[in-house]
């Protein structure tokens, strides 16, 4: 069975006040059945770690350069997250996508290098409100995922998260059927690339999930877990939807 996972996507939110989050947070989940990730800003990430030392808590950085070092202004490297206290990364969320125009060929890029300084990938896809009204959200994941994921991975060092694009921060979720048929290309495309680890790769839904629809979303078929924004920003709103994946 593929790993429970809730991670959390601070983005660009949170300074040193918002620690507090993350006290509270480890309080009250001191022993979750899942796996429990928040990725704050490079800011924090150090603070943070030190925080969630002896706890079930593991930080994650937002993105990674595709170099371990080098002339790159303003950008981090894994290995830089690594030190800091990291063991995970997010890569490839749509908002890097169309903030940064990051191409699935970077990204791939980005993930080997994650992947070399020993940080697990929760690597994005999703498809657009366009692509979906086209009906080629299949394909879109398809593609994503052919050039996104670099061979090699295992279920210890890649995570999937599923996000439509149109559901991230909106309050509009697909329908359970329309989440079910997505998270079945994926377990099919993951099967059929890397054999049985495929079936151990965790996948993660994320796009407006909430405590009060958690539930019924991690009820779905080949949903793992989520990856959450908003939602993970407040230790008792993501501590909602940990209860739920705990429960599923
Ligand atoms: C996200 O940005 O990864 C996300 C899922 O955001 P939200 O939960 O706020 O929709």
């Amino acid at each position: 069975m593929p790993r429970k996972i809730a991670a959390g996507n601070w983005k660009m939110n949170g300074v040193g006040a918002a620690l507090s989050e993350i006290d509270a947070l480890i309080a009250a989940h001191p022993t979750p059945v899942s796996r429990i990730v928040i990725c704050p800003p490079a800011t924090l990430i150090h603070r943070m770690a030190a925080r969630a030392q002896g706890s079930a808590l593991a930080i994650g950085g937002q993105t990674c350069h595709t170099a371990s070092k080098g002339a790159h202004t303003g950008d981090i490297s894994a290995t830089m997250l690594a030190e800091a206290g990291a063991t995970h990364v997010i890569l490839g969320h749509s908002e890097r996508r169309a903030d940064h125009g990051e191409t699935d060929a970077q990204i791939n890029a980005q993930a080997q290098a994650a992947l070399a300084a020993g940080l697990t990938v929760i690597l994005c896809i999703g498809e657009t409100e366009a692509e979906r009204d086209a009906d080629v959200t299949l394909a879109v994941v398809e593609t994503q995922l052919a050039h996104s994921v670099p061979e090699g991975v295992t279920a210890a060092n890649l995570v999937i998260a599923y996000e439509p694009v149109w559901a991230i921060g909106t309050g509009r979720v697909p329908t359970t059927d329309q989440i079910a048929e997505v998270h079945a290309a994926i377990r099919t495309h993951l099967v059929t690339r890397f054999g049985e680890q495929g079936h151990e790769i965790s996948v993660l839904y994320g796009g407006s999930v909430k405590p009060d629809n958690a539930a019924q979303i991690f009820a779905v078929p080949d949903v793992n877990g989520a990856l959450v924004g908003g939602a993970s920003l407040k230790a008792a709103d993501f501590g909602g939807i940990i209860t739920a994946l705990d429960a599923a």
